[in-house]
């Protein structure tokens, strides 16, 4: 009933937003942080303060990295994934906004330019003071060796994976550009995310105060239920592929 609905909403849209958060990840195997059994029912978060304070949190930081690397190098797009992928292909949604790292959005077709990363990337790292990129199969290699830190080649400074950690600023062109599509859209569909982590998850709020539908779907209830025009408590993969193939017919 909820994928029909669901249907209804995207043959109607042409500048959908799909927002995604790291639920839509779970079924390709990558824990997300605030389920039971989640990252943060193991670890606590490493605040960007900290990483730049301490020499010993960062190198906990990059074991941390080397232990989500196991599942994250290996993961591949689910369902959920790839029915966004189609109703981008097929024009009904124009943009992906994600807080995933794991770049599997890219992995399942959907076009770079219409991925707009609000939290980074983990599969590269960069220097905090002046962001040459550096790739992490040699900084992982050293780093196994006997705990090497990694350093900038070309400054010295502090060399970090390319992911926004709590505390550090947000990246001024994702942000701005997830703004004009909040704002553009008929359609914003929150997946597969708590919508606790802020400032991401204000464009939900966003998208419906400038005249958006909002869809929220979650497994669980989320704060910003009450606001959205449809609901939908169930697991990602299933109820997206559902809609999607509602939308072909
Ligand atoms: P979160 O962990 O706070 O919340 C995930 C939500 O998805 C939960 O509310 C859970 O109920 C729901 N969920 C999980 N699996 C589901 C499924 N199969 N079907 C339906 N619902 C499901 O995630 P968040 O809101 O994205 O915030 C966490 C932060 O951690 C993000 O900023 C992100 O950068 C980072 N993160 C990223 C990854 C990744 O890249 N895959 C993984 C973990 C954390």
């Amino acid at each position: 009933m909820s994928a029909a609905e669901l249907a209804e909403l995207l043959v109607s849209s042409t500048s959908g937003v799909a927002f995604t958060g790291a639920g839509i990840s779970t079924e390709s195997g990558i824990p997300d942080f605030r389920s039971p059994g989640g990252v943060w029912s193991k670890v606590l978060p490493i605040e960007f303060s900290d990483f730049v304070r301490s020499e010993e949190m960062r190198r906990e930081s990059w074991r941390r990295k080397l232990t989500f690397d196991e599942t994250m190098t290996v993961a591949e797009p689910n369902a959920g994934h790839n029915a966004i992928a189609e109703l981008v292909e097929q024009g009904r949604l124009a943009a992906v906004v994600t807080q995933n790292i794991d770049g599997l959005h890219q992995k399942s077709g959907v076009p770079p330019n219409q991925i707009i990363e609000l939290h980074g990337n983990a599969t590269y790292a960069t220097c905090l003071h002046c962001a040459r990129r550096y790739e992490l199969d040699d900084i992982l290699r050293e780093f196994k060796k006997d705990e090497t830190l990694p350093i900038c080649d070309a400054c010295g400074g502090i060399v970090k994976t390319a992911t926004i950690s709590f505390g550090q600023s947000m990246p001024e062109l994702p942000m701005r550009r997830a703004k004009e599509v909040s704002l553009a859209c008929d359609l914003f569909l929150a997946i597969g995310s708590s919508l606790v982590v802020f400032p991401a998850a204000g464009f939900p709020a966003l998208a419906k105060e400038a005249g958006s539908r909002l869809v929220i779907i979650n497994r669980e209830p989320t704060e910003l239920d009450p606001l959205a025009d449809l609901v939908i408590r169930a697991e990602i993969g299933a109820v997206m592929s559902e809609a999607v193939a509602l939308t072909r017919s």
